[in-house]
C-alpha cells in the first residue's frame, strides 16, 4: 500500500511529508485488557509525538520536542495484510516479551474502520497465529476458501474444517483481508 507520514510543529507550524510504500501495516496494540482491531487502527492513525532526531525545526523554533506525526494511507491494496506487533522490547537487548492479549477483529473491514477508505469492503481471508514466545514458537493458519468455508492449517497435517467462531477466537498475529465479494459472516 502507499501512504505518507505527515509531520508538523505544534509551535511554529512547519510541516513536512514523507511518502512510503509498505507490503503490510504494522499495528501496535493500544492499552486495555481486551482490544479491538478498530482501536489498533485508531492508534495507528492518531497523532503521536515525533521522536525522530532528523525531523526537527532547525530554522524556526530550534527545538526537538515540538513536532508531532501521523500516518495516512493514500492507496489501499486489493489484499490488505495486517501485522499485530506482539513483541515488546525489554531492558535487556534482544530480549522480547510477547503481547498475549486477544485482539477482536471483524470479518468485514470497511470505511467505518479505515479512514479515507472508499472501496468495497474487505473480507477476512486468513488469520495467522503464533504459538510460543519470542525465542521459539510455531505458526498455524486459518484460511477461508472460495466457497466461504474455513479451514485450519498446521504444518503437514491434513487441514481440518473449522467454524467462523473458531477463527474469531484465535490469538491473531497477522490478518489478511481481501477486497472481494463474500457471504462470510
Ligand atoms: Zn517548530
Amino acid at each position: 500500500m502507499r501512504g505518507r507520514t505527515e509531520s508538523e510543529c505544534t509551535i511554529c507550524g512547519q510541516t513536512s511529508t514523507t511518502f512510503w510504500i509498505e507490503s503490510l501495516l504494522h499495528l501496535t496494540l493500544p492499552p486495555g485488557r481486551q482490544v479491538s482491531l478498530q482501536a489498533c487502527f485508531a492508534k495507528y492513525f492518531a497523532w503521536r509525538s515525533a521522536d525522530d532526531r532528523n525531523d526537527k525545526c532547525q530554522d524556526r523554533c530550534q527545538r526537538q520536542d515540538c513536532r508531532r506525526k501521523c500516518e495516512a494511507v493514500d492507496f489501499w491494496p486489493p489484499t490488505l495484510t495486517l501485522h499485530l506487533k506482539r513483541w515488546l522490547p525489554t531492558a535487556i537487548p534482544y530480549v522480547f516479551l510477547k503481547e498475549r492479549r486477544i485482539v477482536d477483529f471483524p470479518f468485514r473491514l470497511g470505511a467505518d474502520i479505515l479512514p479515507n477508505y472508499s472501496g468495497a469492503p474487505y473480507s477476512l481471508r486468513s488469520v495467522i497465529v503464533h504459538d510460543g514466545h519470542a525465542c521459539g514458537g510455531h505458526y498455524t493458519c486459518y484460511a477461508r476458501d472460495t466457497s466461504d468455508r474455513w479451514h485450519f492449517y498446521d504444518d503437514a497435517k491434513t487441514p481440518t474444517a473449522c467454524s467462523p467462531q473458531d477463527v474469531a477466537a484465535a490469538e491473531a498475529y497477522m490478518l489478511v483481508y481481501a477486497r472481494a465479494p463474500s457471504t462470510a459472516s
